[in-house]
């Protein structure tokens, strides 16, 4: 027996203090600043409107920017993949969890960006930390802007590389640092977001491609937010400055206009065959499962079928923005499907949140970290699938929001 009579166990003493005291005092201090998060639940399918806590919202919060998460023929695909080859992949891809359904979503995703191969992660953060960490490591440097994504700033710490970052958008700023280091052996890697994602601006990527040739430095770029929304037939950004051939690492995922989950590499094929043999977060993961897989397809099919789906999100984002603006809101440089009310603290900006959901819509607040100190903000996004009735819902209770906080 481990434990005598009393309960007690053999061999081990009685708890006399509890590590993780320290717990409860960071929560607290978190809630002292406002910045206590908590779980809220959807009670329903990812769609314009949804159900929370009881209650239809208009959902102005979702990435899920051309309503293909829920749709017929998305799901319809995934239903029978899974019925067809099961729930798991059941291993890593370098062991036995390749299947001939990675590999066609591969090909189609390599075809989908201009590029010659491309390789799947289970999460874009995933690819984010495998990618970055396999190009650079101890020795060399990173070029990041300010507001990348949490996941480049992972996976350039992780890389052990020296990150250099540079204020957002600032060219000059970022070719100072460049020269800075110009000469010398190591390698230099500059990794951007083409699309922000709680400002809703676009990088110069023009300009980043010119300054990654002149001091011959690797460039990648984050289309999360940019797949399926900009450029032709939502192939992105890069493809909207018709720079395939000219950026050669570009990151992506599945998870936000393609409507399931996942995050993918694409390039040459050596640059894929590179990341297979080097990628910690690929190599000891398991495969993606066939569902995931096969939505991502019938995603993709759907995006082919009905080419004015991005425009209808840019459409969409257009007439929100403009309403907020004439209202006289301010939403920074936003140009895409995001668009941000910037508040500034905390408390107003949760204040703000609570009156919009009294009003039913659904739009979240963000706070540090994910935007810097005294810059919260209501993020805004849009879906193809809002109707013009929908926007003009959004924009009267921002009216009421608005005047009631004294923002406008
Ligand atoms: C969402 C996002 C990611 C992470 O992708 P997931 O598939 O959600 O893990 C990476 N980069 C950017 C810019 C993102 O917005």
């Amino acid at each position: 027996m481990l434990a005598n009579s009393d309960g007690q166990l053999q061999g081990v003493a009685p708890a006399q203090h509890n590590p993780l005291n320290f717990l409860q005092e960071r929560l607290e201090a978190l809630k002292g600043k406002n910045r206590y998060r908590r779980l809220r639940a959807v009670e329903s399918a990812q769609d314009a409107w949804v159900m929370l806590e009881g209650r239809k919202v208009l959902n102005l919060c979702s990435n899920n920017y051309l309503g293909l998460a829920s749709h017929p023929d998305v799901k319809e695909t995934a239903a029978q993949a899974i019925r067809e080859w099961g729930c798991g992949s059941g291993a890593s891809r370098l062991i036995c969890g390749t299947q001939s359904y990675h590999q066609i979503l591969e090909r189609r995703l390599a075809a989908f960006k201009g590029a010659g191969a491309a390789l799947l992660y289970t999460s874009g953060y995933m690819a984010n930390l495998g990618i970055i960490s396999s190009l650079v490591s101890e020795g060399d440097y990173v070029f990041s802007d300010q507001f990348n994504h949490a996941s480049i700033i992972d996976g350039c710490r992780l890389s052990g590389a020296e990150v250099l970052v540079f204020p957002h958008n600032n060219m000059e700023a970022l070719e100072e640092k460049l020269r800075r280091t110009s000469g010398q052996s190591s390698r230099k890697l500059i990794v951007i977001d083409s699309v922000f994602s709680m400002d809703g601006d676009l990088a110069p990527l023009p300009d980043l491609v010119n300054l990654a040739q002149k001091y011959e430095c690797l460039l990648m770029i984050d289309e999360a937010h940019a797949t399926g929304v900009l450029g032709p037939g939502g192939r992105g950004a890069v493809s909207l400055f018709g720079l395939e051939d000219r950026v050669p690492i570009v990151m992506s995922t599945l998870s936000k206009s393609l409507g399931s989950l996942g995050g993918f590499a694409t390039g040459s094929k050596e640059l894929i065959d590179y990341l297979i043999n080097t990628s910690r977060s690929f190599i000891f993961s398991t495969a993606m499962p066939p569902g995931v897989v096969f939505a991502a397809l019938a995603a993709l099919d759907v995006l082919d079928a009905n080419p004015s789906l991005p425009l209808q999100v840019q459409e969409n984002a257009n007439y929100l923005r403009n309403g907020l603006k004439k209202m006289g809101y301010d939403t920074g440089n936003s140009q895409t499907q995001i668009i941000p009310i910037v508040i500034g603290e905390a408390a107003p900006t949760l204040e703000m949140s609570r009156f919009l959901l009294e009003e039913g819509v659904l739009a979240t607040p963000i706070r540090p970290p994910t935007v810097p100190e005294g810059t919260c903000r209501i993020r805004t996004t849009v879906m193809a699938t809002h109707t013009r009735q929908d926007l003009d819902f959004a924009l009267s209770a921002f009216e009421r929001a608005g005047q009631k906080m004294k923002v406008i």
